[in-house]
C-alpha cells in the first residue's frame, strides 16, 4: 500500500460521505486502471429500495461490459468498507484485479452488534473466502474511523434509531 493507494482509498471514503450526505449508506468505491486513471465511481444507493446498489457491483458490470479481460485483471478498486458477498462473486466473476479496503466487513458486523440492528440479510464472509484469487488490502486503520462508526451512527440517529454508541467495540 503506498500514497497513490491510500489517496484512492480516501476519495472512496469520501464518496461514502457522500452517500451519507444523500441519506444513503456510507459506502463508496472507485475503480482505478493499471496506469492510475479513475474509471468510475460510485457510492450506495440503496435508499430507494433496491438493496443490491452497492457502487462495487456497479463496478463490476461496468468493468465486464467495457474492459478487456487483461485490462480488467489489472485494475484495482478501491472501496470504503469491504466487499460484501454479492459484490466479491461479482468482482471475481468480472475478472477484476486487486481490492484495497478501509474498513472490514468483520468490523461492520461488530459494530451492528454494538448498535442492537439485526444481522444483514447476507452472511458477512470476507472477500477472501469468496473470491480466493482475489489480492485483497485492509484495512487501513487511519481511514476507518472516518468511514466506519461515526458515519453510521450519523445515519442511524437521523433514521431515528436509538444507538448504544457506548458499547462500540474497537475500531482497529
Ligand atoms: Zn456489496
Amino acid at each position: 500500500m503506498d500514497e497513490t493507494d491510500l489517496r484512492h482509498l480516501r476519495r472512496a471514503v469520501e464518496l461514502a460521505g457522500e452517500a451519507l450526505d444523500a441519506g444513503d449508506e456510507p459506502f463508496g468505491s472507485v475503480l482505478v486502471a493499471a496506469d492510475g486513471t479513475v474509471l468510475f465511481e460510485g457510492h450506495n444507493e440503496v435508499s430507494g429500495g433496491d438493496g443490491t446498489r452497492h457502487p462495487e457491483l456497479a463496478i463490476a458490470q461496468w468493468a465486464a461490459s467495457r474492459m478487456p479481460v487483461e485490462e480488467r485483471a489489472a485494475a484495482t478498486v478501491y472501496t470504503s468498507g469491504e466487499h460484501c458477498p454479492m459484490c466479491a462473486a461479482a468482482h471475481a466473476w468480472a475478472g477484476l484485479g486487486r481490492i484495497v479496503y478501509a474498513s472490514s466487513s468483520e468490523q461492520l458486523t461488530a459494530w451492528r452488534e454494538s448498535w442492537g440492528l439485526p444481522p444483514g440479510p447476507v452472511r458477512p464472509l470476507p472477500v477472501t473466502e469468496v473470491a480466493p484469487d482475489v489480492p485483497v488490502e485492509g484495512p487501513v486503520p487511519e481511514l476507518v474511523l472516518a468511514e466506519g462508526p461515526e458515519a453510521f451512527e450519523e445515519l442511524l440517529e437521523a433514521e431515528g434509531v436509538d444507538i448504544l454508541a457506548a458499547d462500540r467495540p474497537p475500531v482497529v
